[in-house]
């Protein structure tokens, strides 16, 4: 059975909704595709960028376990650090 040009761009078609669908929107973006290393930059660390968890050791965008003076191309100084170091020096 030959296929035709318009069947074959059909089936292109569902393979394309289905990998939407079973592609999760949640992904991470791996260590080796934002340059990850464990150790700061020009003095920026993880721990001063908007998307670190602290709690966990985790990023938002960047998956696995991420060392609070580690560094990645997308670090993005949280404009809040400073007021959170305050807050725990007020705390201690
Ligand atoms: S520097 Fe990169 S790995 Fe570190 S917390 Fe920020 S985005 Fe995540």
């Amino acid at each position: 059975m030959q296929t035709s040009r318009r069947q074959f761009f059909q089936y292109m078609a569902v393979l394309g909704l289905g990998s939407l669908y079973t592609t999760p929107l949640y992904a991470k973006t791996p260590k080796e595709v934002v340059k990850y290393q464990s150790t700061p930059n020009n003095g920026e660390k993880c721990r001063e960028c908007i998307h670190f968890i602290p709690d966990t050791n985790e990023c938002k965008t960047v998956e696995g376990n991420i060392d609070p003076n580690g560094w990645c191309t997308i670090y993005y100084k949280d404009p809040n650090y400073k007021a959170i170091l305050e807050d725990n020096k007020t705390t201690q």
